[in-house]
């Protein structure tokens, strides 16, 4: 029961999350941030210090949200290989405060999720 990063976080890169995660298991993209669901130990340590309450374990994802499971394996294969695990708190995106009130936040939807492949 791995936990799942779901919309709320495009655009966001608190990283509030990463600096309590006991084993590093967060993967960085450029403008999100996923869970290697290999690698979660399910100790809900990241859920109460997320700011837009981006974080779920995956068997509550709200049943929009559903799809963000398959995107954290996805993403996180990716990005591990690409060598982007994020192990440390950096400063959130510019964008960050806008995107979390709306209009913007129940716009972001995961085609707004940016992707490092083919970016490099
Ligand atoms: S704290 Fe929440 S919104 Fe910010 S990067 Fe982590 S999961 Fe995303
Ligand atoms: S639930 Fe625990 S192990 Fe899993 S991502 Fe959050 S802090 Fe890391």
């Amino acid at each position: 029961m791995p936990y799942v990063v779901a919309q709320p976080c495009i655009n966001c890169k608190h990283t509030d999350c990463v600096e309590v995660c006991p084993v590093d298991c967060f993967y960085e993209g450029p403008n999100f941030l996923v869970i290697h669901p290999d690698e979660c130990i399910d100790c809900n340590a990241c859920v109460p210090v997320c700011p837009v309450e981006a974080i779920y374990a995956d068997d509550e994802l709200p049943e929009q949200w559903e799809h963000y499971a398959e995107w954290n394996t996805y993403l996180a294969e990716q990005w591990q290989a690409l060598g982007y695990n994020i192990t440390e708190k950096k400063d959130a995106l510019p964008e960050a405060e806008e995107y979390a009130a709306e209009p913007l936040l129940s716009q972001k939807s995961e085609e707004d999720i940016l992707t490092w492949e083919g970016a490099e």
